[in-house]
């Protein structure tokens, strides 16, 4: 990749000077400025790999330039290596105080000059690879933990998923009071579907009963695939009662609608077993609760909402 740099200097020579040692002896794409108003006008356009800088200019001097590029992030990491004929200690402490990269007298030796600007250019190539590179391990990570979190058929969160988030459900809990209840969804009959319809026909029930469900629940819900067709739903800060009246909102919407799948036109339902997270029982034993209130609505004739038994209440 070509690398470029912005000489800043408002003498015309030696913008030349300069320009002629860069254009004899490296590669580099070259931009001039002739003074610090010019240079920001230049990097508001345009961000180069490395700045060479004057100190004494009319309006800004060099120094301010500098500590101008330091302010915003964009402009910060560009190398500016101040090319001057201030050579007291002071300015050289200056220079690098303010954010330059290296500090070189004029008159300047040619061969020092080269190989200064070359190190900070190959400094400057090697943390923008190594920067390229974190972000691509960055997004691979992304990607693995999405791939790891998520049902590939349908997209909602899988097994795994929910089980964390029930797990930081039941800390929020515990520290805030408030309870939580979960619905175990299984579609009814639906080995049916496969054998009468095929299994793409299936995989599309799946996707389409996902989409459903999801467009009935309230933001903060989740909806991840347990298992085949059964699917388990989180509803935070939610009260059996509520959690009914929701599961009974899904059932009435798979029911009410058709599946359509190429020339297959048909309907399915859905049984879903209600329960609330009891701490007594814990997750496991609470999500259990709600898969033996599905399989009562399973032996009780399918597409219905069965509240599970508690302490409390009794079955609807
Ligand atoms: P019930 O009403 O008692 O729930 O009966 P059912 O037929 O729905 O339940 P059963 O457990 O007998 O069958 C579930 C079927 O789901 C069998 C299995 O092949 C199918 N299945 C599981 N995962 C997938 C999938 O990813 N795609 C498709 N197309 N089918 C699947
Ligand atoms: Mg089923
Ligand atoms: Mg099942």
């Amino acid at each position: 990749m070509k690398m470029n740099v912005l000489i800043v200097d408002d003498n015309q020579q030696n913008l030349k000077i300069l320009g002629n040692v860069l254009k004899e002896h490296t590669d580099y794409g070259l931009a001039f400025a002739m003074n610090g108003e010019e240079a920001l006008e230049y990097l508001s356009k345009s961000l180069p790999d490395m700045i060479l800088l004057d100190v004494m200019m009319p309006g800004m001097d060099g120094f301010q330039v500098c500590e101008k590029l330091q302010e915003s992030e964009e402009t910060a990491d560009i190398p500016v290596i101040f090319i001057t004929a201030k050579s007291e200690p002071e300015d050289i402490v200056k220079g690098f105080n303010v954010g330059g990269v290296d500090y070189v007298t004029k008159p300047f030796n040619e061969a020092e000059l080269l190989v200064r600007i070359n190190t900070h250019m190959e400094l400057k190539r090697s943390r923008d690879m190594l920067e390229e590179k974190n972000r691509e391990l960055t997004d691979a990570y992304d990607k693995i933990e999405y791939l790891a979190l998520t049902d590939t058929l349908t997209g909602v969160a899988n097994r795994r998923h929910i089980s964390n988030l029930m797990g930081k459900e039941v800390s929020r809990c515990r520290r805030n009071g408030g309870t939580f209840s979960m619905l175990m969804c299984d579609i009814d009959f639906f080995k049916k579907v496969n054998d009468t319809y095929g299994h793409d026909t299936g995989d599309y029930v799946l996707k389409r009963v996902t989409e459903l469900i999801q467009g009935r629940l309230r933001g903060q819900d989740v909806l991840s695939r347990w298992g085949g067709e059964e699917f388990l739903v989180m509803l935070p800060e939610t009260a059996i009662d509520d959690a009914v009246v929701a599961a009974e909102k899904l059932r009435t919407t798979i029911e009410a609608t058709e599946m359509e799948f190429g020339e297959h036109r048909f309907s399915i339902t859905l049984t879903i077993g209600v329960a609330t997270y009891e701490k007594e029982l814990g997750i496991e034993k609470s999500i259990k609760k709600a898969d033996d209130a599905l399989y009562q609505g399973k032996q009780t004739g399918r597409n219905k909402v069965v509240q599970a038994v508690t302490k409390l209440r009794n079955s609807i």
